[in-house]
């Protein structure tokens, strides 16, 4: 299928072909043509779907017809998470640069300041987390009255993190009369009662699944004494195919000490946990993705937050304990109908975690040598691993660390090397959104336009 038959505005095709896409994905040929029709609309499909595009190019095609008037918000944006927010307001203005259409960002952890500003001012679109909407819709500021379109995105994950509250008292204050799309990677009771309370005969679309990882994702482990996971992961990364890489570690301490070590060894790193500030992340997050940094070094909980495109390697550098959780990992690689891969160092301590994996996915793994390393370097007196299983460390005493708990998950803006798309040798830091999406993490403000990076296919 082409995307010219779908009824999209010329003009929201043209920022479609700059971002490289040859054909819309199954979610985006399902749910166009209805949300173009008016209608509303659930979409069940996970992330890495093509999702985003699948609601935000009909979305700008209806917005091209209606006008804007001074301090009104035409379209909001509901997603769980900052940096969430964050990535589809980076989708938004790419597929909105050739339209002028005003796209603010409202979200919370940074200052209020510059979104207060974006509400009084008014925006096509506002894309925003529900808690900080919420408190300046409860201080009066903005104007909702003309709201015509209403997006929840992941709204399974809002509700697992206890926003219907603040959803619904956002949605008691928009018109009656609105388009209303909800997007989940579930189809759960909770999920059915919500549209039924905040959808009006809605057409469902279920075709998301995201591919396997499996089939995207080479997948391949290393076995290796634990205290030479740092060389070898260091080693690795002399391949420069390593290009853009995730490092999955267990600890939060681990993870800022693999940081250091790289860092010290020339390889630009960035480092992503719970301990670190809502700034802090967002300008890991977005160097890593505008390639400045090459390694990103995350903890599970932290990289729910990632939906970055383009990641070329995802490494486990502790093996996880629970399968779910390497599932999600390697998913970080071989988004939408991109590839990647996916290594994992496995230390004896965890082969067990390994074995439940491979019976979990129903394959075994291919164990590698990793060429030219030096497996037998003796262990030096204190291990330098990331901090998992310290001694008395067994396979049922391993969990998350407790302070580990802070948000939700993705992003995305195409990147890589695709075809037509720009090389490695482009990579150099891109603009980031006006409004929060910027390093340093000013948050809100508004923005028009946007650049685009096209995916990594093989
Ligand atoms: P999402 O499900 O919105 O997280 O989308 C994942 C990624 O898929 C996006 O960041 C885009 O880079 C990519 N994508 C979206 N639509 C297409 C398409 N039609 N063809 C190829 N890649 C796409």
């Amino acid at each position: 299928m082409d995307f010219r038959q779908l009824g999209l505005d010329p003009r929201v095709l043209r920022a479609v072909d700059d971002a490289g896409y040859k054909e819309p994905t199954p979610i985006q040929a399902a749910a166009i043509p209805v949300i173009l029709s008016g209608k509303d609309l659930i979409g069940i499909a996970q992330t890495g779907t093509g999702k985003t595009a699948a609601f935000t190019l009909p979305l700008l095609t209806r917005l091209t017809t209606g006008h804007s008037s001074p301090g009104h918000i035409r379209a909001l944006i509901l997603a769980p998470t900052r940096e969430l927010v964050v990535q589809i307001h980076e989708n938004v203005r790419a597929y909105a640069q050739y339209l002028s259409l005003s796209v603010a960002t409202v979200f919370g952890g940074v200052g209020e300041k510059p979104q207060i500003e974006a509400l009084r001012r008014g925006a096509d679109i506002i894309i925003a987390t529900p808690g900080r909407l919420l408190d300046l819709m409860g201080r009066r500021y903005g104007n909702f009255s003309g709201i015509q379109h209403l997006v929840l995105d992941e709204a399974d994950r809002m509700l697992d993190m206890g926003f219907l509250p603040a959803i619904r008292d956002v949605v008691r204050q928009l018109p009656k009369r609105r388009q209303t799309l909800l997007f989940s990677a579930t189809l759960s009771r909770e999920i059915e009662s919500v549209t039924r309370e905040f959808l009006q005969t809605p057409q469902s679309v279920e075709i998301g699944r995201r591919s396997n990882p499996a089939e995207t994702v080479a997948q391949s482990v290393y076995e290796v004494p634990r205290h030479l996971k740092p060389a070898m992961l260091q080693h690795l990364l002399r391949d420069p195919a390593l290009e853009m890489v995730l490092v999955f570690t267990q600890m939060k301490h681990g993870a800022d000490r693999i940081a250091r070590r790289l860092e010290q060894n020339g390889i630009r790193t960035a480092t992503l946990h719970s301990n670190r500030s809502q700034n802090q992340r967002l300008r890991a997050l977005s160097e890593f993705k505008a390639g400045v940094v090459r390694v990103l070094v995350a903890t599970d909980i932290a990289a729910r937050g990632i939906d970055v495109d383009g990641i070329s390697h995802v490494v486990n550098f502790d093996f996880p304990p629970a399968p779910e959780d390497y599932v999600h990992r390697i998913g970080r690689t071989g988004r939408a109908n991109a590839v990647g891969d996916a290594i994992s160092l496995v230390s004896p301590d965890e082969s067990n975690d390994l074995r439940a994996l491979e019976r979990f996915i129903h394959r075994t793994l291919p164990r590698k040598q990793l060429e030219g390393f030096d497996y037998s370097a003796a262990a030096p007196a204190f291990a330098a691993d990331s901090g998992r299983r310290p001694s008395g460390g067994h396979p049922g005493s391993r969990g998350r660390s407790p302070g580990n708990s802070s948000q939700g998950r993705p992003s995305r803006a195409p990147q890589g090397r695709g075809p037509g798309g720009p090389g490695p040798a482009d990579r150099g830091p891109r603009p980031q959104g006006g409004g929060g999406g910027g390093t340093g993490g000013t948050g809100g403000g508004s923005s028009r336009g946007g650049t685009f990076r096209p995916r990594r296919f093989r």
